[in-house]
């Protein structure tokens, strides 16, 4: 692997074009020369195993690489242990739905931070996620990477600290970098571009090199308020941050290989051929 790009769920055109089902996705994104498919189990795992199998066919034949979004209601850090086993139970099923589909990574929010402190939360998020691993390890679904995401509210639980202090626990976990959240927690935290590159300078300090090597990344522009993250925007509403160049510099700077998934609202397939072309043009100009 090195940069692949593709997008989170289905762009509005691939229905206004006519297409009914995600099993077109993979073709569909093909033709527009993309690499990557998020298929979003945000609202619940729903997804038929006859319907996964056929996405994954759809995928394999296209050279697609495909993850799983796991659903938003995950919380790892529920003070309520029954509701704790609920989560890692959507992680089962979210692990299990990527089995049938082939896809290699299930992302998830680690979870909330509103009913007890930041610390507290961590830490009962590091044994929620050990008893989730161990689970996935009894289920033989361990081969499948767990990747907690970087979140944009700040009563959420996810920041770029808390994230790579849950992939510290195990070498499989692959950090999940949303440079729309992390602009938005820390509102308005990337402009230049020292700022993007002191993201991955820290996981490369916290985590090693070779994690740089293996990362999953979201982007989109994203408008915020002074509690973090309040909407996603598409490529052209410029109006919003972070700018996806800085970005595609330090993917090149630091040789980072990285799924890049775009999380634009509705134009998500279209805007992540844009951020493809940028990339390409970096990588082709020769500087820095
Ligand atoms: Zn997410």
């Amino acid at each position: 692997m090195k940069v692949l790009f593709g997008p989170s769920g289905n762009s509005e055109s691939f229905y206004d074009e006519g297409n009914k089902s995600s099993v077109e996705a993979p073709g569909w994104l093909k033709a527009k020369g993309l690499d990557a498919y998020e298929y979003s189990c945000t609202k619940g795992v729903k997804i038929k195993e006859k319907t996964a199998e056929e996405i994954g066919q759809e995928a394999e034949k296209h050279g697609i690489f495909l993850s799983i979004h796991a659903p938003y209601y995950i919380n790892l850090a529920n003070p309520d242990s029954d509701k704790r086993k609920n989560s890692i139970g959507y992680i089962m099923d979210s692990l299990q739905a990527a089995r049938w589909m082939g896809a290699k990574r299930v992302v998830f929010h680690p979870g909330s931070c509103s009913k007890v402190s930041r610390r507290k939360a961590l830490e009962i998020a590091k044994e929620t996620l050990k008893f989730a691993m161990d689970q996935a390890v009894e289920r033989g679904l361990d081969d499948i990477s767990l990747c907690p995401e970087t979140l944009g509210k700040k009563n959420q639980l996810g920041n770029l600290e808390e994230v790579i202090e849950l992939c510290k626990l195990d070498k499989r976990f692959v950090p999940a970098l949303d440079f729309g959240h992390i602009h938005a927690f820390n509102l308005g935290g990337l402009t230049e571009d020292a700022d993007y590159e002191r993201v991955f300078q820290t996981i490369i300090k916290e985590l090693g090199e070779d994690r740089t090597r293996n990362l999953h990344i979201h982007y989109s522009r994203i408008e915020y308020t002074r509690s973090g993250e309040k909407k996603h925007w598409t490529y052209s509403d410029t109006q919003y941050g972070p700018e996806f160049e800085p970005l595609a510099r330090c993917l090149k700077k630091f040789d980072v290989s990285a799924v890049i998934i775009c999380e634009s609202r509705g134009t998500m397939a279209e805007d992540a051929v844009k951020l493809k072309e940028i990339y390409n043009n970096i990588l082709g100009s020769g500087r820095i």
